[in-house]
């Protein structure tokens, strides 16, 4: 993964996916928009308190860096759920807000054009390429979403509606709160060792505390599924530690703005 500005934000890109000709990916961070605190700055949330017209102001920076319209950005609305559904040429050009009230974890397309997104401070979002069908996915997984496997599901029905192999799909395993910093209580921490095969390698002790590996989680459950483990790039950043360049729910305590990933096919 590697950092650079454009437009003057900043910006994170897959080194996987930099390297394909027929998608554009980004990760965006905080860094570069005009939110005030607690949201400073680059803040892609809409329903997190956060002034409406610096949120607007912040998506026409993002789709300026990266030449996308305005329009093309294709959202959820994020439950924590495991539903994926398919962005279809009757669903282009609606912009940030769009498909705003319809409630999904994740989505595909196989159209040029809209440019998948999902939004997040913690949770993994988990991008997919197939540059053989030239097919994309997103995914937003959080500890719920990653016992659910959202991320594999997401892989599936790439797969089976698109007639992917697994084997040649890309993945990008972005950020979120890594190991080092996203203790979880007995009750979530049972879900993963009891749910999981080997689940108790996703979880470590540390001074009576138990940590989560959510990336690990989902790198194994797309192995599962057949994804190769080269091609999948784990960013390995946490949102904790690396809280200047990203904004973390847990660390700022609730009160914070999201960044974004995105994932588009190019014409
Ligand atoms: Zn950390």
């Amino acid at each position: 993964m590697h950092e650079y500005v454009r437009a003057g934000i900043t910006l994170l890109s897959f080194d996987l996916l930099a390297k394909e000709t027929g998608a554009l990916h980004a990760i965006t961070t905080r860094v570069g928009g005009e939110s005030l605190p607690p949201f400073e700055s680059l803040n892609l949330g809409l329903n997190v308190g956060d002034v409406r017209e610096c949120v607007v102001r912040n998506y026409q920076l993002v789709s300026k860096a990266l030449g996308i319209e305005l329009d093309s950005f294709a959202t959820c609305k994020q439950v924590h759920g495991d539903r994926v559904i398919e962005v279809t040429e009757k669903d282009e050009a609606k912009g940030p807000f769009s498909h705003y009230h319809e409630e999904a974890d994740a989505m595909i397309t196989k159209v040029p054009g809209p440019v998948l997104m999902v939004r997040v401070a913690d949770c993994i979002p988990v991008l997919f390429f197939d540059p053989v069908q030239k097919v994309i996915g997103i995914a937003h997984a959080g500890w719920r979403g990653t016992v659910k496997e959202i991320a594999a599901k997401t892989a599936e029905v790439i797969v089976s509606r698109y007639n992917s192999d697994p084997a040649r799909i890309l993945v990008g395993i972005g950020p979120g709160i890594g190991p080092c910093c996203y203790e979880v209580d007995e009750r979530v921490s049972s879900l993963f060792t009891k749910g999981f095969s080997s689940g108790e390698q996703l979880i470590t002790e540390r001074n009576g505390k138990q940590y989560l590996d959510l990336w690990e989680a989902n790198r194994r459950q797309l192995l599962e599924v057949g994804i190769r483990a080269e091609n999948i790039e784990v960013a390995g950043l946490c949102t904790s530690c690396q809280n200047q360049l990203l904004f973390s729910h847990r660390k700022d305590k609730g009160k914070t703005g999201r960044f974004g990933a995105l994932i588009g096919i190019k014409e």
